[in-house]
């Protein structure tokens, strides 16, 4: 699993392509708290710029990551197995690129493999590649889809994700408890429909 000590920092740097450093990214969250009104050089505050950025890199890891690279390994041995695979209620954190803030959700992903298979852990790190982005949920449920289908080319491939935005709950309209579900299907859980019903019903 992707630590965020050195490594992912480095990483993390690697993959900036826009030549701001860390130096830089901390001065404009020490410019955010004085344009909120406060004072960035209070004994509390002091040290919060390194620590916004140290959780922004752990909130945005997922630019470093390759989904691909993570399903590269798959295993053919599975003693004539052929029905879909599913991982269910896999939690995870994202941030919506309007507003920044969590998108706290689980999602459910499922493939009918084509003889070979893959870690089933590796789905869940496939996930955390897109979620650990600036996001939309319908994006990072095609981006999740999409992935699995150019890495693996299963059958089909189905996607389902239940999420809670709190650009919704925190601020805006302010609507508690609402959640939205996206889902998206490739291959046979397109032709057939029954498939689809049975990933659903696996999902619920
Ligand atoms: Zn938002």
């Amino acid at each position: 699993m992707n630590s965020f000590g050195t490594a992912s920092n480095s990483a993390l740097l690697d993959n900036n392509k826009s030549n701001v450093t860390k130096a830089d990214a901390e001065e404009a969250i020490k410019t955010l708290i004085q344009y909120l009104g406060d004072d960035p050089n209070r004994e509390g505050l002091i040290d919060t710029p390194r620590r916004v950025i140290k959780s922004f890199q752990e909130f945005y890891s997922g630019y470093s990551l390759n989904g691909e690279e993570i399903l590269s390994k798959t295993f053919e041995d599975v003693e004539g197995y052929d029905d879909i695979v599913i991982l269910k209620n896999i939690n995870f954190e994202s941030h919506c690129e309007h507003h920044m803030v969590p998108i706290i959700g689980r999602a459910t992903i499922g493939y009918y493999p084509n003889k070979r298979v893959v870690g089933i852990s590796k789905l869940a790190r496939v996930l955390d590649v897109f979620a650990k982005r600036l996001q939309t949920q319908e994006t990072m449920t095609a981006q999740i889809l999409n992935c699995i289908d150019d890495a693996l080319s299963p059958k089909g491939t189905a996607v389902l994700i239940e999420a809670e935005h709190h650009c919704m709950t925190t601020r805006g309209v302010l609507k508690n408890n609402v959640t939205m579900t996206t889902n998206r299907f490739s291959g046979c859980f397109t032709i057939d429909t029954n498939l689809q019903d049975r990933f659903i019903k696996m999902a619920n």
